[in-house]
C-alpha cells in the first residue's frame, strides 16, 4: 500500500536549541525578570529569534513545508503543555484569566515560585542533563485548550508581517501520553488517582488544538513520546500501550487529516517522536504500537535504540523518520555508515516495510551548542571532528540528499566525514598507550578496601570525632567577589600570585568560620571551582573546553559541558594545594573533596569510540593519583562526590546491572587506594535513589551524606532495611532556598535518622554544598545544625 499523506519533508530534525546562539533568549528573560524591560520588549526579542531561527534553518536545507520543526519554548516545553491546557496547580488559580489561559508573566511565576507560592518541582528530562517542571495534576485540576500561542507562532511564521521568507513549521509539543505519565497527583488527590486518569480531558484538548492548527495551514504537527523508550516511570507497558491507542485513536482516526480530499481537514498530518532510547524492549514494542494507529509518521532513536530489521504491519501506510544523527552528543557522524544503514532501510528487500523514509535526528539539538564555527579557540583537529546542531542539520541533509539522489551526488561530503573520522582515529591523545595499558592491568583486587571493620577502628583511633560528627558537603558561599577575582586571573587581569592570595585569604575565612561554629570535620569551601566538573576537566589530559558551547540546563539556565575526547590522564595534582593550605590553618580534619568519576561523565560531552565504562575507569585512576596525593600530604579524609549516580541510570530496566557494575567500580577503583586510616566519603543528591539503594553500600564508602531533608529522613530506613551498616550524612538542612532551618527542626531531623538506624553511623550536614546560598543565612543555618547536633548528643 502506498503513503497517502503529504511527503513528509526527506530531512528533518526534531528540535533546535532555542536559547540563542549567544543566549538571547536568555538575556531578554532575564531583564524582563529584573523589570528592566518590558513583556512587549520581551515578545519581541522571541519573535525575532524565532523568525531568524526558522529562516537559518531553511537556509541549511530544511526547505520544504513542515521540516523546521517549531520547537520554541520560554522556558521548558513541560510547562509550555501545562500553558496550553491552563493546567495550573491551585495555588496559582488567580493569575489565569479568561478561560484559563496562564499570561506569560504567570508563566514564569508558575516556573520560579513567588513568595509563599513555591514553583512547580523540577526533574531531569529522561536521561539528559535538560530540567523540567513537573505538572501537578489533579481531578480537579482544569484541563481544555487554554491558550493558542502554538497557533500564533505557527502563524507568524507562515505569514511574517516584515516581507521577509515565510517558513512553513511543523509545531513540535510534548504528547499528551508523556505529558500525563510526566505529571505528579495534585496535592490532595485520592490515593488511587493518577494523573493518567484525565487522559481523554487531555486528548480532548489536543484535537481542538491539531483543528485549530489545521484551519491555520499547518501540514504537519510533531508529538513526542518518549515516555514509551523507558521502564522507569513506573506504570507498566500494557499500561503505557493503552494509553497511546486511545490517545492516538482521538486524535488520528477520529479527526480528519489534511490529506482526505473529501473532508475539510481537522488536523495536520501527525509525526509521533520517540527520542531518548530503544522503542522496542522486553517490555513491549513501542515501534509496533504506534504502527497499529493511524499517525502519519513515526520518529525512532537509531543512535540509542536499534535499527528494525523484521516486518512491522502497519509501517507501509507511514513515514519513518530514522534518527541516524545523534543529537545529544556533539560528534561529527560517519556519515558513510549511517548512510549505509538508510539505503538497508530503504531497501524493498529490507523487510521493514515503512511506507516511506525521511532522515532525522535521534532526539532535539536541545542538548548541543550551536556551531562549532563558534569555537575558535578549540583545537582545529577537534573541531573538525564535531558537529553542533547547524553541522548536524548539514549532516541530516546530506544523508537526504545520498538516499534521494544517489551516493554520487553526496560524494564530497562523505569523503570528508571518512576522512575525519580517519583523523580522529590516528590523532594524538585519542589513544594514550600507557593509560590503556594501566586500565587493562586492573585486577578486581585494585577495587577493594581494607574491611570495613578495620578501617572503622583505623578512623575512630585516628580522627577522634564524638558521636553524630558535624560537616558540610564542600562548597561555601560564592561571593561576587569570589567570582570576581576568578574571572579577572581567567582574563589574565590578574596575576597568579595575586589570585592565589585572594583564594586563600577566601579559605582561611571559611577554615575560621568552621571552627568558630564547632564543626567537626572541615572543608576548604572550594571557591578555586566554577563548577564541579569543569574545574576537573580544565585539569585533566583528554578534555576540551568551549567558550560559546552552552546549552539550556533549565529555564535561562545553560551550562557548557566540557568535551572528552581522549584518553583521560592527570599531567599534575589537582586539588592537593588548597586543601593543604586549609590543613594548615587548623587541627581539626580537613576534608579533600574531589569529583567522582560517573559526575565527570554525565556531565560532559563524552566519547563514543570507548565504552564509557572503560572511559570512567581511566577518570578514576586520574582521581586515584588525586587521593594518593592528598594522603600524603597528610589528609585524613576525602570525599569523592557522585551526585549524579543515579542520573545516568539507563531508561531500560535490563541495562541498569551492566550500568551499576561499571559505576560502581569506577568510584571503588578512584578510591580503594586510600589506605585503611583514611576516611572515604561520597555525596549523592538530586534524585530518589529507590533504584540504586543496593549501589549505595556497593560503593564501600566510609560515610555517605545524600539529600534527605525534604523528605524527611526517608532514605535512612530504606538503607538500614538493605543492610547498610557505614556512616551516612543525610540531609537536614535543604539548601535549595534561603529558608534558615530551626534548632527545633534540625533536631528533630537528627533523632529521626538516629531512631531509624544505629545512632553510632549517624553523620550531620547539609543536603548539599552551599555555594548557592548567601553568608548571613548559611552562618545561622549551620550555628543552629551544631546546636541541635548538641542537643542530641547529649540523649544518646
Ligand atoms: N562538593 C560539592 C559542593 O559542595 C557537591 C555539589 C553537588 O553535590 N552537586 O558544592
Ligand atoms: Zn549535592
Amino acid at each position: 500500500m502506498a503513503v497517502t499523506h503529504p511527503h513528509l519533508p526527506g530531512a528533518t530534525i526534531l528540535g533546535y536549541p532555542r536559547i540563542g546562539r549567544r543566549r538571547e533568549l536568555k538575556r531578554a528573560v532575564e531583564s524582563f525578570w529584573a523589570g528592566r524591560t518590558t513583556l512587549d520588549d520581551l515578545e519581541a526579542t522571541a519573535r525575532d529569534l524565532r523568525r531568524s531561527t526558522a529562516r537559518h534553518l531553511t537556509g541549511l536545507g530544511l526547505d520544504t513545508p513542515g521540516a523546521v520543526p517549531g520547537s520554541f519554548s520560554f522556558y521548558d516545553q513541560v510547562l509550555d503543555v501545562v500553558a496550553l491546557l491552563g493546567a495550573v496547580p491551585d495555588r496559582f488559580a488567580d493569575l489565569t484569566t479568561d478561560g484559563g489561559r496562564l499570561p506569560l508573566e504567570a508563566y514564569f511565576t508558575v516556573a520560579r515560585g513567588e513568595g509563599d507560592r513555591p514553583p512547580l518541582e523540577m526533574t531531569k528530562w529522561f536521561d539528559t542533563n535538560y530540567h523540567y517542571l513537573v505538572p501537578e495534576i489533579g481531578p480537579d485540576t482544569p484541563v481544555g485548550f487554554a491558550d493558542d500561542r502554538v497557533v500564533r507562532e505557527f502563524t507568524e511564521l507562515a505569514h511574517p508581517d516584515d516581507g521577509g521568507r515565510p517558513v512553513v513549521t511543523r509545531p513540535v509539543l510534548v504528547g499528551p501520553v508523556t505529558f500525563l505519565l510526566l505529571s505528579k497527583a495534585a496535592d490532595g488527590a485520592p490515593d488511587d488517582f493518577r494523573p493518567l486518569d484525565r487522559l481523554d480531558d487531555v486528548v480532548a484538548a489536543y484535537a481542538e488544538l491539531l483543528r485549530a492548527l489545521a484551519a491555520a495551514g499547518a501540514p504537519w504537527v510533531q508529538l513526542d513520546e518518549p515516555a514509551l523508550v523507558t521502564d522507569l516511570l513506573g506504570v507498566p507497558f500494557d499500561e503505557v500501550a493503552d494509553a497511546v491507542r486511545r490517545a492516538y485513536t482521538a486524535l488520528a482516526t477520529d479527526l480528519s487529516p489534511a490529506t482526505e480530499p473529501a473532508l475539510p481537514a481537522q488536523r495536520p498530518a501527525i509525526l509521533v517522536a520517540a527520542p531518548y532510547g530503544d522503542l522496542r524492549s522486553a517490555a513491549g514494542d513501542g515501534l509496533a504500537l504506534l504502527a497499529g494507529t493511524d499517525v502519519e509518521a513515526i520518529a525512532v532513536d537509531l543512535v540509542r535504540g536499534a535499527v528494525p530489521t523484521g516486518p512491522v504491519p502497519g509501517l507501509e501506510t507511514k513515514t519513518l523518520v530514522a534518527g541516524v544523527i545523534d543529537g545529544h552528543n556533539v560528534w561529527r557522524a560517519d556519515l558513510d555508515t549511517r548512510l549505509a544503514t538508510l539505503e538497508a532501510l530503504a531497501a524493498p528487500g529490507s523487510g521493514v516495510g515503512a511506507g516511506a523514509l525521511s532522515v532525522g535526528t535521534s532526539t532535539s539539538l536541545l542538548h548541543v551548542p550551536h556551531d562549532t564555527a563558534d569555537e575558535p579557540r578549540l583545537d582545529a583537529g577537534l573541531r573538525s571532528w564535531l558537529a553542533f546542531a547547524d553541522q548536524k542539520v548539514a549532516e541530516v541533509v546530506t544523508l537526504a540528499t545520498g538516499l534521494a539522489e544517489g551516493r554520487a551526488a553526496v560524494a564530497d561530503r562523505l569523503a570528508e566525514s571518512t576522512a575525519a573520522a580517519r583523523s580522529r582515529a590516528a590523532a594524538p591523545g585519542v589513544v594514550v598507550p600507557q593509560v590503556r595499558a594501566r586500565t587493562a592491568a586492573l585486577t578486581a583486587a585494585d577495587a577493594e578496601r581494607a574491611p570495613y571493620a578495620e578501617r572503622a577502628a583505623a578512623q575512630r583511633a585516628r580522627l577522634d570525632l564524638p558521636p553524630l560528627p558535624t560537616t558540610t558537603i564542600g562548597s561555601f558561599p560564592q561571593t561576587a567577589q569570589i567570582r570576581g577575582a576568578r574571572a579577572a586571573w581567567v582574563r589574565g587581569e590578574l596575576s597568579d600570585a595575586d589570585y592565589t592570595a585572594a583564594m586563600r585569604a577566601e579559605i582561611a575565612s571559611t577554615v575560621a568560620l568552621q571552627e568558630e561554629l564547632g564543626l567537626d570535620v572541615l572543608v576548604h569551601g572550594e571557591p578555586e571551582r566554577n563548577d564541579m566538573v569543569q574545574y576537573f576537566a580544565e585539569q585533566l589530559d583528554g578534555f576540551a573546553t568551549t567558550v560559546n558551547g552552552w546549552v539550556q540546563s533549565y529555564g535561562s539556565r545553560c551550562v557548557r559541558p566540557p568535551i572528552l575526547w581522549g584518553d583521560v590522564s592527570r599531567p599534575a595534582p589537582l586539588t592537593v594545594s588548597w586543601t593543604a593550605y586549609a590543613a594548615s590553618l587548623t587541627s581539626k580534619p580537613v576534608k579533600g573533596m574531589l569529583t567522582g568519576p560517573v559526575t565527570i561523565l554525565a556531565w560532559s560531552f563524552v566519547r563514543d569510540d570507548l565504552p564509557l565504562g572503560d572511559t570512567a575507569d581511566q577518570v578514576a585512576l586520574a582521581l586515584r593519583d588525586e587521593v594518593d596525593d592528598l594522603e600524603a600530604a597528610g589528609i585524613a579524609v576525602v570525599q569523592v562526590d557522585e551526585p549524579a549516580l543515579r542520573e545516568l541510570l539507563p531508561l531500560r530496566a535490563a541495562d541498569h546491572a551492566d550500568y551499576l557494575a561499571w559505576s560502581v567500580r569506577s568510584f571503588r577503583l578512584a578510591t580503594a587506594g586510600a589506605g585503611p586510616a583514611t576516611q572515604v566519603h561520597t555525596h549523592l543528591c538530586y534524585s530518589e535513589f529507590g533504584q540504586v539503594i543496593g549501589a549505595i553500600d556497593g560503593l564501600d564508602a566510609d560515610v555517605t551524606s545524600v539529600e534527605a531533608a525534604r523528605s524527611r529522613m526517608e532514605i535512612v530506613p530504606e538503607l538500614a532495611d538493605a543492610g547498610y551498616a557505614r556512616g551516612i550524612g543525610p540531609g537536614v538542612y535543604d539548601i535549595h532556598s534561603p529558608r534558615v532551618p530551626s534548632v527545633e527542626e534540625v533536631t528533630e531531623l537528627v533523632t529521626l535518622a538516629a531512631k531509624a538506624i544505629d545512632p553510632a553511623l549517624v553523620w550531620v550536614n547539609p543536603d548539599c554544598g552551599l555555594k548557592t546560598r548567601a553568608h548571613a543565612e548559611t552562618r545561622q543555618s549551620l550555628a543552629n545544625l551544631v546546636t541541635a547536633t548538641r542537643t542530641v548528643r547529649a540523649t544518646l
